[in-house]
């Protein structure tokens, strides 16, 4: 989608610290970030939701965290994934992507 900003980082039209790539996903840092680690994790393919996933790219996710978080503390001191869909979800950009948060602890329930 052209007028898409996360897009526009896959198009490499607007430059991002990339951290993890691969044929499905791009993880990069977030631009405002909440946490001392906060990576976004997003399809190459512009979709909304988590529902419009394949295989393959459920199966990349999977892996970028595995890579992104070796040889890291985050596997013993744990991390929090999340997606956030819709308004209600308090999904901003509308293409799919997933928060992943470390570096200190996370409370429960989310605001
Ligand atoms: P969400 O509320 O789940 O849609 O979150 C969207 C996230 O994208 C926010 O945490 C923003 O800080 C982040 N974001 C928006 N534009 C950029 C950008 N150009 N580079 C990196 N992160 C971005
Ligand atoms: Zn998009």
């Amino acid at each position: 989608m052209s007028d898409c900003v996360f897009c526009k980082i896959v198009n490499k039209e607007i430059n991002v610290n990339i951290l993890y790539e691969d044929k499905q996903l791009l993880a990069f840092s977030d631009i405002n970030p909440v946490s001392p680690l906060h990576l976004l994790i997003i399809t190459k393919k512009h979709k909304t939701s988590i529902l419009e996933m394949t295989t393959a790219e459920l199966a990349s996710l999977r892996l970028a965290i595995r890579k992104i978080s070796e040889g890291t503390s985050i596997l013993n001191a744990g991390f929090r994934l999340v997606n956030n869909f819709g308004k209600d979800g308090g999904q901003q950009v509308e293409h799919l992507h997933f928060h992943l948060l470390a570096g200190r602890e996370h409370l429960w329930p989310p605001g």
